[in-house]
């Protein structure tokens, strides 16, 4: 081939598509279709592009103006379409969840009976132990102190003692007379001289309370309890 050939070659190889279609006027037709008879390689793509131009000539070109436009509800049947999937999705996730959440249950359900179940052995072997073998519980030996009421004072102490515990000492009163509403406040006093606060409570009036009243420090150390109330005017104490 030579380099004329060539670009003749090349550039009748462009037109080929509209040969096979018709559109060559007639000396452009000429010249494709003399090239054709001495070249083997547009010839086989003339062979392949003639059947398709054939069936591209019974297109009707009118038809493409007239692209059916989509239904007018496909955006919302999409968007449906979608949201019912992700609904599905979503149930399916919750049924799951439930089911899980069920057999939780059910397994908390088991171990609650199960320790129950321990529970009652427990108790009715404690009950038995109970009346035969386990020993009294011990009661904390009570130290009777003698509360001095101040001087005008409504209130009337029917028992106060002190209770000696490992971890500190407790105040017991009995009695009545403590202002309804007001507070008053315990303390012990420890013999370095320091008023270590035991707790407060609410005046009942005239009924009759009981008030146990604790403290860290020990028995040992304390050396007075005092009782005031809200005004820190003193209430009751004890000298021990
Ligand atoms: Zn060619």
């Amino acid at each position: 081939m030579s380099a004329s050939d060539d670009t003749t070659h090349r550039e009748l190889r462009e037109l080929l598509g509209s040969f096979a279609l018709g559109h060559l006027d007639g000396p452009e037709a000429a010249r494709v279709r003399a090239h054709l008879d001495g070249c083997a390689q547009c010839r086989a793509e003339a062979d392949d592009l003639l059947p398709l131009a054939d069936r591209l000539s019974l297109v009707d070109p009118r038809a493409f103006g007239d692209v059916p436009a989509p239904p007018p509800a496909l955006g919302e049947n999409v968007r449906l379409a979608v949201a019912r999937a992700r609904a599905d999705r979503d149930a399916d996730e919750v049924g799951r969840r439930r089911t899980e959440a069920l057999a939780r249950r059910r397994r908390g359900m088991v171990r609650g009976l199960a320790a129950a179940a321990v529970v009652v052995v427990a108790l009715g072997v404690g009950g038995v132990v109970g009346r035969t073998t386990a020993p009294e519980p011990p009661q904390p030996p009570l130290e009777a102190i003698s509360l001095e009421v101040a001087q005008g004072d409504a209130v009337s102490v029917d028992s106060a003692d002190l209770v000696a515990h490992t971890w500190g000492v407790e105040l017991r009163i009995v009695a009545d007379g403590f202002a309804a509403g007001e507070t008053f406040h315990a303390a012990f006093r420890t013999d370095d001289g320091e008023l270590v606060p035991a707790g407060e409570f609410l005046g009942v009036g005239g009924e009759t309370m009981t008030c146990f009243l604790q403290s860290a420090s020990l028995r040992e150390d304390v050396t007075q309890v005092v009782v005031t109330d809200d005004a820190g005017r003193t209430v009751l104490s004890s000298d021990l």
